[in-house]
């Protein structure tokens, strides 16, 4: 895309940049670091970025508590074992990825004992993908209620994967209608190839890796 690569707080300042002429809203740029090493992310957060995102528990609880600094919100934005809800509760700030009752319920027993409250997104699969995390949308409008009701998990929003190869438009509509209808008003949807035209469809929180630190080997 650019060779800003090389510098990921000028590849970020782009990527701002393109957000700021796709929406006039505002809307939460994720930086997505999994893969990359400590000191590639370092600048970024000197520069003043605060949101950040990884894929995976492990490999965050090995990079993030020596790079935390106040007021940094890291994002769980891969999918969730349920034996490792623990540590997710106790090192991130924001989960994009509940979508199935073991780990909601996982999760409201792990907020309560750690006396933490972690906004959620809950992961829809709009493309009806089977090897593909998230809950589908059929059974959305159920389980989005049984996280509210029955765990009490603060729900905050929605997030969506559209599939490989395929046009993101309808999958991003189709997020913003699944959540309209529940009275939520956060999307987490957009990523290094279609952030863009996500933050144009409604998109609060786009979640960019190679686009800012540069391709992941
Ligand atoms: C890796 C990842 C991203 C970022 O992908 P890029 O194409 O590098 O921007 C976004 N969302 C999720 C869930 C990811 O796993």
């Amino acid at each position: 895309m650019s060779d800003n690569s090389s510098d990921p707080v000028a590849a970020l300042a782009a990527v701002n940049a393109r957000l700021k002429a796709a929406t006039q809203r505002p809307v939460t740029l994720i930086a997505v670091t999994k893969t990359f090493a400590a000191e590639r992310i370092a600048p970024v957060i000197a520069a003043g970025h605060r949101d950040f995102g990884e894929n995976r528990v492990q490999e965050a609880e090995a990079k993030w508590p020596g790079l935390r600094v106040p007021g940094l919100r890291l994002h769980l934005i891969g999918p969730l074992q349920s034996n490792k809800a623990a540590e997710a509760v106790a090192l991130f700030d924001v989960m994009h990825t509940v979508d199935r009752p073991k780990i909601a319920e996982k999760l409201a027993e792990e907020m309560t004992k750690q006396q933490r409250r972690l906004d959620c997104f809950i992961q829809v699969n709009t493309g009806l993908e089977p090897q593909k995390a998230g809950v589908l949308p059929a059974d959305a409008d159920a389980f989005i209620k049984a996280c509210r009701d029955d765990w009490k998990l603060p729900v905050v929003g929605l997030m969506c994967i559209p599939p490989v190869g395929e046009e993101p438009s309808p999958h991003f509509a189709f997020l913003r209608e699944i959540a309209r209808r529940n009275g939520l008003d956060q999307l987490s949807m957009g990523m290094s190839d279609d952030f863009e035209i996500a933050a144009a469809l409604g998109a609060t929180h786009v979640r960019v890796g190679s686009a800012i630190f540069g391709a992941r080997r």
